[in-house]
């Protein structure tokens, strides 16, 4: 079966996805687009072979011809696509956040359990990354003992000055909350956010880097340490120290040249090149679960706790204090993932 998928939301990250369901992944099509600048969408269908323009995302999901539907709009537009998706009894995968607000993602979670079965998948991409898939099978192969401690680093070169300070946690921070949750099968307890001296490079009254310390319900801390200006290049770090030894991420691509009584190797240039496999095997996992007939990956669950994690880191960079993480409980459509 060719899965019929429509785009809402045509932008960067729309069109990098149109790209890896067309032309790298198999099993599905982009049958139908939609953008809030109906020109950008138009040029986009243009370029594929027999795909429609939809003046709106709803029009799009009311199409009978699309089976499954991608948004990567807006985050704020998000609560009301997915919403709509779950209505219409369709599998639908949002790009992060699932919902800008506690209360949209709580939204969400109602009526995915009234329909009563999972339509919604979160791209929460570093779950389906080889190096993270890696570092969890170490962690949990019984080899090195229970873990203690992860120290995580997340740095981009830059960011544009538009990126603010709230950014940090709720735009960067947010795939490490994610992570923890995912690599500990556990939730986060508390919160704090602790900041070095300013970078020179920060904007004014801003700081750049911040070490976003989670606490597991389990005791497991997680450092993770944000940094957009980091000037040398993208740089994802990740180490858990266990109780009889440690597991590192591994440095992700290419090779390590020795030469001249140095040894250099290359970083990725940003976040699409580090996780671009990763991205393609979360599409297709995705693919073909909505081919078979049920959903999969990171789940509304997911989606909520993340947003819930960053609204709590938010409070900890305010107020410079620990804040304990409070959640609604876990139906049971989402008890044992
Ligand atoms: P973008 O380039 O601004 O693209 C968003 C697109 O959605 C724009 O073309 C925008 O049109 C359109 N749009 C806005 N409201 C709409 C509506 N109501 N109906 C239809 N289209 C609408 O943003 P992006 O960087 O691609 O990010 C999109 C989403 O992906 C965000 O939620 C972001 O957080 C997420 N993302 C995730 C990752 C990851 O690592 N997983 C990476 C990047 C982005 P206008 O420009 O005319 O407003």
């Amino acid at each position: 079966m060719t899965v019929n998928v429509g785009v809402i939301g045509v932008g960067m990250i729309g069109q990098d996805h149109i790209r890896r369901l067309t032309h790298v992944l198999s099993g599905a099509r982009v049958a139908a687009v939609t953008d809030a600048d109906l020109d950008r969408a138009q040029v986009v269908a243009d370029d594929l072979s027999g795909a429609r323009l939809h003046r709106t995302g709803q029009d799009l999901i009311n199409d009978p011809e699309i089976d499954a539907v991608v948004v990567t709009s807006w985050g704020p537009t998000h609560e009301e696509f997915v919403l709509a998706c779950i209505a219409a009894g369709k599998q639908v995968f949002c790009e992060k956040p699932l919902a800008t607000t506690q209360d949209a993602c709580e939204r969400i979670i109602d009526a995915e359990v009234a329909a009563g079965r999972r339509l919604v998948m979160v791209g929460f991409m570093r779950r389906y990354d080889d190096a993270y898939r890696a570092l969890k099978e170490a962690v949990h192969s019984g080899d090195i003992g229970a873990p203690l401690l992860m120290h995580a680093a997340h740095r981009n070169p830059s960011v544009p000055p538009t990126f603010t300070g709230d950014m940090i946690v709720v735009d960067s921070a947010v795939h490490d909350i994610d992570l923890a949750r995912w690599m500990f099968h556990d939730e986060i307890a508390a919160v704090s956010v602790l900041k070095p001296r300013a970078s020179r490079k920060a904007a004014e009254g801003d700081n750049d880097l911040l070490v976003v310390l989670l606490e597991m319900a389990s005791g497991v801390l997680v450092d993770v340490e944000v940094y957009v200006n980091a000037s040398y290049g993208y740089d994802i770090r990740g180490e858990v120290v266990c109780e009889d030894g440690t597991a590192e991420l591994s440095e992700s691509t290419g090779a390590i040249v020795k030469s001249g009584g140095r040894y250099a190797g290359r970083l990725p240039a940003d976040w699409r090149e580090r996780f671009v496999r990763a991205f393609d095997t979360e599409f297709q996992e995705w693919i073909n679960a909505v081919a078979a007939g049920h959903s999969t990956g990171p789940s509304a669950w997911d989606g909520y706790a993340a947003t819930v994690g960053t609204d709590t880191g938010l409070e900890a960079l305010r107020t410079g204090g620990r804040v304990p993480v409070t959640m609604r409980e876990r139906p049971d459509l989402y008890k044992g993932e």
